[in-house]
């Protein structure tokens, strides 16, 4: 299955200069769709997770069927303002200013082994707040899952050192 055929480039978006990797064709062929949380499944089995989160928004789209899949939980990471009970919160740098992430406090209990899923890597930025935010709940970051890796821009360097499973790369 070649998963590079089911993703678009698309120049200029969300600003001119950046080509977008969309997902999206994925998403809508059924057999790459099955084929990439299958792969996914087998391929982070290893890391032994009881819970996986997912980052806003497409690391839910492939977070939640995995979690399904593997047969453990599921907690959504998420941009200020959207989660209802008491957060956990982590800033990162972006070009132009910073964002922030959030988790519930009570996402998982003591001790659980927690894998992070996106869909893409870029600069890392996310992802160590992803990690951050996993840190402060006191558990055991896993490891971490991504669709689409772009290598070029060196994410990886950013992310603590735990095993990375990714499907594709750029
Ligand atoms: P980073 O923090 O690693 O620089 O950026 C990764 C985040 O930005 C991910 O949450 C990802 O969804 C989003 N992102 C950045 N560039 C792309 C892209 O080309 N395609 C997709 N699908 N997501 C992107």
């Amino acid at each position: 299955m070649d998963l590079r055929a089911h993703i678009r480039d698309v120049p200029d978006f969300p600003k001119p200069g950046i080509l977008f990797r969309d997902i999206t064709p994925l998403l809508g062929d059924p057999t790459a769709l099955q084929y990439s949380i299958d792969l996914f499944a087998e391929q982070v089995e290893d890391y032994r997770p009881d819970y996986i989160a997912g980052i806003e928004s497409r690391g839910f789209i492939f977070g939640m069927p995995l979690a399904y899949k593997l047969g453990v939980g599921f907690a959504p990471v998420r941009k200020p303002g959207k989660l209802p009970a008491a957060v956990h919160t982590a800033s990162y740098a972006l070009e132009y200013g910073s964002d922030t992430l959030e988790l519930h406090q009570d996402a998982f209990p003591a001790g659980s082994r927690v894998l992070i899923i996106d869909d893409l890597i870029a600069t890392g930025g996310t992802a160590a707040a992803a990690a951050k935010l996993v840190e402060q709940t006191g558990c055991t970051l896993a490891g971490y899952g991504f669709v689409i890796e772009l290598v070029g821009l060196e994410g990886r360097t950013k992310l603590p050192d735990v095993p990375v499973t990714v499907l594709l790369q750029y």
